[in-house]
């Protein structure tokens, strides 16, 4: 039964979001297909909507299908190339290819180029070891129906027609190699958050920009209470929702501890910052297209991974190298150097200084990237594009990333990668920790939060998610026939075809 919001004091409602970046508009438009009467209300502290990670410039717009980031295929102990996690991002991004198409052919998103482009996914590595590496994987991957149709090369003028920059002026002795997928993507994943916002906007959602939820309390009867601040006048609000997410990407750790749940104790937040060069010169921009990644430094973490990529962004090409990582005590690029030190509670403070005692050659690594020179930044990029001149390129902040801290299964602190979705046992309150894959994924984390928060509704619900996402709860890496149709169809409605 959906609530009524007028009410004395406290604003009801039957969900509340916090932040306006991809997760959260994701979710607010699912919902209003799934449960068009439930009043819903969106509280975001800046003044607009994708404005933080989700915006195109802190983040690389790369649609992750595991095509290209190597850090997905690693070699292990027997020496064998493991396909399980590439195939699992993969299988995620074909949802969210699938949600996408069907938003875009009932109207909810724009014309597809303005948020998604067709771009070839190329893993380019040098000398023997990495090549060898990179012919395993060849190996594993065409294995996959998902991968089944990855190209590769170790001849330098094949690659140079593939991608001109990386063979340009390169020795011709160096041993190279290259793997291409054909069919990846580019996306601006703040177009998609703003056109999403615009929707839910129209939907009647009510939407609230600066407006800061400053804390979160259980009521009396089982309601969330959330405290607001609406930054533009001082005035504080309360409002109340039998359901909270809180997408507040690098907030949602402070949000969570202060709702007090049982399933947040424990976790801390480590903070990694990030840069990335951008060539101002639009003719060396327009002689590159692709995505290109490369393999991480020693002691770099996975998101590091350097890259040389196309990027559309409101219907302009550009190229972008990086990202350089760094630190920061920010857990987001609009957040104060306080948020570190105000994370630490006693129950996260242990497996924090454990993360920090087993990580030394990660904070090592960050250090060096905080103090690295440009003429080093450049050379970095120059491993790529041989030909690159540093005064074509300007070094832009990129956004946040706040990795998870947690307990492993022995208890000790360790750092994770991934994203995390927290939720509490009852399912009236959840949100998202940890950025990678990120946005590409926005829909299946999002699918996955619904299973766990709303199990009574799933049955009923079931027949519009199929009509969302054809292939709603089978894995297509299982069913090359399905994987071809979605693709294809897909292809068509997202314009990724011509
Ligand atoms: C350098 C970098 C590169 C990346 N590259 C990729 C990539 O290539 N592909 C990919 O898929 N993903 C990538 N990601 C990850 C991706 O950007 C994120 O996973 C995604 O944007 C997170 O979306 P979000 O909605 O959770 O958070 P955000 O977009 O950060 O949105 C959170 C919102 O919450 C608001 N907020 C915070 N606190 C409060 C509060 N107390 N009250 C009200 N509002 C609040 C913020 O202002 C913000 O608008 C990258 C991230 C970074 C940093």
């Amino acid at each position: 039964m959906s609530e009524s919001a007028a009410t004395s004091s406290t604003q009801r409602y039957d969900v509340i979001l916090i932040g306006a970046g991809i997760m959260s508009t994701t979710l607010g438009a699912i919902l209003k297909e799934l449960q068009p009467e439930w009043n819903i209300a969106l509280f975001e502290k800046l003044d607009g909507a994708g404005k933080e990670s989700s915006d195109p410039w802190n983040n690389a717009g790369t649609g992750h299908t595991a095509y290209c980031e190597l850090n997905y295929t690693p070699r292990g102990s027997d020496g064998s190339i493991s396909t399980a996690k590439a195939s699992g991002i993969a299988e995620q991004f074909h949802v969210s290819r699938q949600l996408w198409a069907h938003w875009v052919d009932d109207g909810v998103l724009g014309s597809p180029r303005t948020f998604i482009n067709a771009l070839p996914h190329i893993s380019f590595v040098w000398g023997q070891k990495n090549a060898q590496y990179l012919r395993d994987r060849y190996e594993a991957m065409r294995a996959e129906p998902l991968f089944a149709h990855i190209e590769h090369s170790e001849d330098l003028t094949e690659i140079g027609q593939w991608a001109p920059l990386l063979a340009q002026g390169r020795d011709p002795q160096q041993q190279v190699a290259a793997s291409r997928f054909q069919d990846g993507t580019d996306v601006d994943f703040g177009a998609i958050t703003r056109q999403l916002a615009g929707h839910l906007d129209a939907e009647g959602v009510d939407f609230r920009y600066q407006h800061e939820v400053t804390g979160l309390s259980r009521g009396s009867d089982g309601r969330w209470e959330v405290k607001v601040k609406d930054t533009s006048t001082g005035q504080k609000v309360t409002a109340s929702a039998r359901f909270v997410f809180t997408g507040a990407g690098g907030g949602a750790l402070g949000l969570l501890q202060s709702s007090g749940i049982e399933e947040i104790k424990g976790i801390g937040g480590f903070p990694v910052s990030g840069q990335f060069l951008r060539c101002t010169n639009p003719q060396t921009a327009a002689e590159h297209h692709a995505k290109v990644y490369g393999l991480a430094s020693v002691g770099a973490p996975p998101m590091s991974v350097p890259h040389l990529d196309t990027r559309f962004v409101e219907g302009r090409r550009s190229l972008m190298f990086g990202p350089y990582a760094g630190f920061s005590t920010n857990f987001l690029k609009s957040g104060s150097y306080l948020d570190l030190p105000l994370s630490v509670r006693p129950h996260n403070l242990l497996p924090m200084m454990q993360v920090g005692l087993d990580n030394t050659s990660l904070v090592t690594y960050l250090m060096k990237e905080v103090t690295k020179s440009q003429k080093k930044k450049i050379a970095a990029l120059q491993d790529f594009y041989p030909q690159a001149s540093g005064s074509e390129w300007e070094l832009i902040t990129a956004g946040q990333r706040v990795q998870v801290m947690k307990k492993d299964a022995k208890g000790r602190g360790v750092l994770q990668f991934g994203t995390e979705l927290v939720s509490s046992a009852d399912g009236t309150i959840a949100g998202l920790l940890g950025a990678s894959p990120g946005a590409s994924t926005a829909p299946s984390i999002m699918f996955r939060l619904l299973e766990r928060c709303f199990p009574a509704q799933m049955d009923a619900w079931r027949p519009k998610l199929e009509a969302m996402v054809p292939s709603y709860g089978r894995l297509l890496n299982e069913d090359p026939a399905l994987l071809d149709e979605v693709a294809a169809t897909t292809a068509k409605s997202l314009q990724l075809d011509s």
